[in-house]
């Protein structure tokens, strides 16, 4: 099947699912599961990237952990033979734009190129339609959400624990004891897979926080 075909019947079966979107359309933001449950999920963005994401992969694999990936457009196409190493791992991939432009300061149709272009990309690899959608910043308004929540059916995915990993002034160490530190049930993760850190905070943060009974999901789970 050709990929503009699978996007259009896609779109038409997401039209179908439209969600109403509330009154005040943050109500839709997920920023954490449940608090009563043992239940966290480690999520990345911003890549692929050609050289960490696969050796994260690794890493995640053999410690049997799951983890979402929320990618970008560009390094997808950058990067397409690790895009299909996710793919046809068992990571979840989501959608987090094409080119991490701030949503709110962009017009409309920007707004849905931002994140159509990316499900076609998706879908064209053997990936999608993605389940999640995390706006770059985070930034997302009532638009942003009446496209991905009421017209495509995805969740509007954010975070409870921000490491602050892209910042050169943040050390692994430093996101290790935060982690060690705030991590509860429920929470959401954000970290990069484009930057190193990951690499050595996840060998360490995952471990441990089992030995605490806390269990590890894709965010569509948590
Ligand atoms: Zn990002």
């Amino acid at each position: 099947m050709r990929p503009a075909l699978a996007t259009l019947l896609w779109l038409a079966a997401a039209a179908a699912m439209a969600a109403p979107v509330p009154q005040n359309h943050r109500d839709t933001y997920i920023y954490h599961g449940r608090r009563s449950s043992s239940l966290v999920a480690l999520t990345f963005d911003d890549g692929p990237h050609a050289e960490r994401t696969p050796r994260l992969m690794r890493i995640l694999e053999e410690l049997d952990c799951p983890a979402t990936f929320f990618v970008l457009g560009n390094p997808c196409r950058a990067n397409p033979r690790t895009l299909a190493a996710l793919i046809s791992s068992d990571f979840e991939i989501a959608n987090h734009s094409m080119t991490h432009r701030n949503l709110r300061e962009v017009s409309a149709e920007r707004m849905r190129q931002e994140i159509d272009g990316l499900e076609e990309i998706l879908i064209a690899a053997g990936a999608g339609p993605s389940r999640q959608f995390r706006p770059p910043y985070g930034n997302a308004n009532r638009a942003v959400v009446e496209h991905v929540y009421g017209e495509l059916g995805m969740d509007i995915c954010l975070w409870s624990i921000d490491t602050n990993d892209w910042r050169s002034g943040t050390t692994s160490q430093e996101i290790i004891d935060q982690i060690l530190r705030d991590a509860r049930g429920g929470d959401i993760i954000l970290m990069h897979d484009i930057h190193a850190k990951a690499l050595d905070v996840v060998p360490v943060i995952v471990p441990a926080l089992r030995e605490r009974g806390l269990q590890f999901v894709t965010v569509q789970l948590v």
